[in-house]
Formats: C-alpha cells, structure tokens, sequence
C-alpha cells in the first residue's frame, strides 16, 4: 500500500496536502471569493505567511494560508475545507506550544487582520481574534482599563482566552475567559453567529477554558475591564541551594496572601527566584515579603521592589531574556505542564524530581483567589482549586538536541511528579506527548466538551491531534 492509500483509508491525514487536490479551479474560486489574500505553496509571500511562533516547525507546509479580511472569508475557507476534506486551523497569535496553528497539508486561517481593539463608554472591549496582548494592553490603559490577561506581548488573545487565560493579576481579577461576555464565531456549518450566556450558552461555555481549535473559528471577543491601577511589582533572587526551601516556604505562605498578592517562581539548577505583583500598599507588600523571607530561613541576594503603572510593571514581566532559545519575535523550546493541586507534603522530593531534568526551567505560577472563586464546572476551565500551575520548559535548538532531546527532558519532569499532581496540565501549554491528555486538560468537563464538539462539529471539521471533536475517518477522492 503506497502512503497515499494509506492516508486515504486511515484518514490520518487528508490526501489534499500531498498532490494537485483540489483542483486548480477550485483554488481560483476560492481566490475570487476572498476579500484577503490566499497564499499557496510558490506564491510570493507564502514563507512569511505560513510561519507561527515556533521556529521548529518552519518545515510544516500548509496547503493554503487564508488572510482572512472578514467574517465571510472565514465561511469561505471552513466552507472550503468542508467540502475538500481538508484540515483546517485557525491562526490568531501563532503561539500554539505543539504548533498546531501551521497545519500541514491543510488551511491555516490567519486572523492577524481582525486587530481591531475599541473600548465602550461602558468599559467594555470589543477586541478582533487578531489581535496580540501587548497592543490591547495598551489600547486599553489609554482609556483607563485593563484586560487581566498574561503579560507577553506577542500572545494571541484568541489561543489564551479559549485555553482560560492566566496573568500576574489574576489572583484579584480572575483568568482572561472570565471576564469574555461574547464571542462571535464562524461553525463547521459555515454559521457566523454570536454566543453568550444568553445564546448558545453550552458554546459560550465551552469557548471559556476548552481550548483553541476547538468548535470554529472565533472571529471577535467583547470584554468586561477593570480600571486600571498601579501596580507594584517585585522580585526576589535565593541563593542557589535553596530551591526545596523556597518551594516549601512558597506553598505555605501564598494561599494565606490577600487576593492582592500574586508570585510565581522560577526554579532551575542555578536559580531561584521568586516575582510577582501586589496591588495594595508598598509598606503592606513589604511586610509579606518578610514574612516569606522568614520562612525560607535564608535572605535573598537580591530583593527589589518598585511600584508602576499598569503597562510597565506588564512589560516588566515580558523578559524574553529569561525564556529558554527565546529570540525578539519567534523560538524554539518546548513546554509542558502540570497542575498542583493540594499542598506537596514533600517539597524537596518535588523540587529534586524538577532539578533532575536536564537543561528543564520551571516556572510555578500561583493560582487560588479570584480564579477559585468561580467553580470548576462553570465554566470549561477545570483546575479551580490548583494551588499553582507547574510550567516546564526547555530550549529546542539543534545544537541542544532539537525538539525531540528537548522533550524528552521536560518529560523527565512531567512524568517525575507525585500523586500531588495526578493527570492534569494546561491546555495553554499543549504537549502533545502528555499521555491521558484529554482528562489532564479538561478533568470533569471533558464529557461537557466532548457533547458539545460533537452538536458543534459533528463532522469533525476542525479534528487535530489533541483536539475534541472526533476526527474525519475518510476521505474520498474526487468529492466536492
Ligand atoms: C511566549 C509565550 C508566552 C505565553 N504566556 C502565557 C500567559 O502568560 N498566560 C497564558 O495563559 N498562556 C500563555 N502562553 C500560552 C498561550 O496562551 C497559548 O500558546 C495560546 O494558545 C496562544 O494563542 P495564540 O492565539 O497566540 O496562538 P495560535 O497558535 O494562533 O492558536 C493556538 C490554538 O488556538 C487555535 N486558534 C487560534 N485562533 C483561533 C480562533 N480565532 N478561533 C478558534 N481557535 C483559534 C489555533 O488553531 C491553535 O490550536 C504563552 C505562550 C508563549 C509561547
């Protein structure tokens, strides 16, 4: 069997990407019909267009890049690949961690031109798939709010928002897809349609916490803000040697912190190192900070604290100097992670299990306050109650190994953790070698999800490898 009947019979991957299918006249249509561009393989452009945010997988080729100028062009492409059976995949940011958003053989709908970000007299933000978090943040403060969303500029709001949406801040204010009042989407069906709790409302509670990729193509959001304030930041360097007793100290005393207070560490072989974020008095957080200082038994080498406005105590967090292969706009390194659910009776069991992979940093991000105000069936967004969200990651470039030695040294971590952390993860920081991981991401909203891909997308239309709806099981040759 040649590896063209293969695919064929297995559907593992539609046979369009790999010859002359389709047709070129239907190519042409498709063209005709779009308000944006179309790029394919050979056109001027096409290299550039393709390219997501990892530089690992420049080697992908997708079948076509659709430069989507509106809401029909949309329509027209998942109409497109409906009926040719091929792959499709929304592309907001392009920070998809296993790439997911280049995908070969297949259409890859480039939202970059849906930008737009206005806010309402009401405070409310009408923001386009588009668009990144560094302009909304600073759309946004120039009219006085603030979107609580992470902090790296580049980031899709679109991919963040439907993972749930994690941030310095969201300990007072909650993850991003809390604060979503709407959103407008296209369906397999080729439907544009708008949801919210009132329309649609096993949609709209899918689309907060169920992952990208998944349902159609969300083509805008409208938000509720907060006003903005200053915010202080800080940052805490231990000397090396004190990871477990960091870790330790860490997992008591935050959960007794205000709501105000929010850390996240970053632990490797050579640091330890604590920040984060207080939105209340310099004198109050300094106070805490000795506190935690106390409970450690060792001072920091360094401890700073500075109070800010809003935009720059965010790009305070933005250090692209401290991620693994990390260069101004596109990387290579992978990541993965788990969730801690319930205090670790034994931190240095955990923080040696982290030391022991190779070239791996962690990032532990606090979670509790605002986000585990809300229940964990409420929305899809399952890990409520997680004390901390564990990130692993590690640099991808050939002359580390690439991308497989850079897996198999985050798994080391991924797989190293006690009963604490049992089968979960961030869907944000999709691996796709997580083993179990429908139930590590979605937990008690998988059978939720699974339903509603199935009324949404029962063709499986958007069907990837780590997405919900069943995937296409075959394929017909000459079909349109
Ligand atoms: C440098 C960096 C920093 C990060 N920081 C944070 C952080 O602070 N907090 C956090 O929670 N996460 C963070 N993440 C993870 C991030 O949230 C996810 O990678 C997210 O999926 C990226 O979204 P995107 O739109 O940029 O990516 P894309 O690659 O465009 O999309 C990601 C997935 O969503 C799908 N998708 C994209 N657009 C749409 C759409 N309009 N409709 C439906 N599906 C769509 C894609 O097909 C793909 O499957 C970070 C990632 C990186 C690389």
């Amino acid at each position: 069997m040649d590896r063209r009947t293969f695919l064929r019979i297995s559907g593992a991957v539609p046979v369009a990407g790999l010859g002359a299918w389709p047709p070129p006249d239907d190519w042409a249509r498709l063209r005709r019909q779009l308000a944006g561009p179309l790029f394919r393989p050979g056109d001027p452009g096409y290299p550039e267009a393709k390219q997501g945010y990892f530089t690992m997988y420049d080697h992908r080729m997708p079948a076509a890049v659709v430069g989507a100028a509106r809401v029909e062009d949309v329509q027209a492409a998942v109409g497109f690949a409906a009926r040719h059976r091929l792959p499709i995949a929304a592309r907001s940011g392009g920070h998809s961690y296993p790439g997911y958003s280049t995908v070969d053989g297949g259409i890859v709908v480039d939202l970059s031109r849906f930008s737009g970000v206005e806010v309402r007299p009401d405070g409310r933000a009408v923001i386009g798939a588009g668009a990144r978090l560094g302009p909304i943040a600073t759309t946004l403060a120039a009219a006085g709010r603030v979107l609580p969303a992470g902090s790296c500029d580049t980031v899709g709001i679109a991919g963040l928002t439907l993972g749930g949406g994690v941030g310095v801040l969201d300990r007072k204010y909650g993850l991003t897809c809390d604060h979503l009042e709407a959103a407008r989407i296209v369906t397999a069906d080729g439907r544009a349609c708008t949801v919210s709790r009132s329309a649609e409302p096993d949609l709209f509670w899918a689309l907060r916490g169920g992952g990208g990729g998944n349902f159609g193509i969300v083509t805008g959001f409208t938000f509720r803000t907060v006003p903005r304030t200053d915010v202080a930041t800080f940052d805490l360097k231990f000397p090396v040697g004190t990871q477990a007793a960091l870790f330790a100290a860490w997992q008591d005393w935050q959960p007794a912190m205000p709501d105000e207070l929010w850390s996240g560490m970053g632990l490797g072989a050579d640091h330890a190192n604590l920040g984060g974020t207080f939105l209340g008095p310099p004198a109050q957080l300094d106070a805490l900070l000795d506190d935690l200082i106390r409970r450690v038994g060792t001072p920091p080498v360094q401890r700073r604290r500075q109070v800010r406005d809003h935009l720059s105590a965010m790009r305070s967090f933005d250090d692209r100097e401290s991620r693994p292969g990390l260069a101004l706009n596109r990387a290579a390194y992978v990541g993965t992670s788990r969730m801690l659910l319930r205090r670790a009776p034994d931190p240095a069991a955990v923080v040696e299990v982290l030391l022991a992979a190779p070239g791996v940093d962690t990032i532990i991000d606090a979670g509790g306050g605002a986000i585990a105000a809300v229940g964990a069936r409420e929305t899809a967004f399952p890990h409520r109650t997680a004390l901390a969200s564990f990130q692993f990651l590690r640099g991808a470039e050939p002359e580390r190994g690439g991308e497989a030695e850079a897996r198999r040294a985050v798994a080391v971590a991924r797989d190293g953790l006690g009963p604490e952390f049992g089968t979960t993860g961030y869907v944000n920081y999709l691996d796709p070698e997580l083993p179990d991981w429908a139930e590590a991401y979605y937990g008690v909203n998988l059978p939720r999800l699974r339903a509603v891909a199935r009324k949404y997308d029962p063709r499986g239309i958007f069907a990837f490898p780590q997405g919900l709806s069943a995937p296409r099981s075959t394929v017909h040759i000459g079909e349109t």
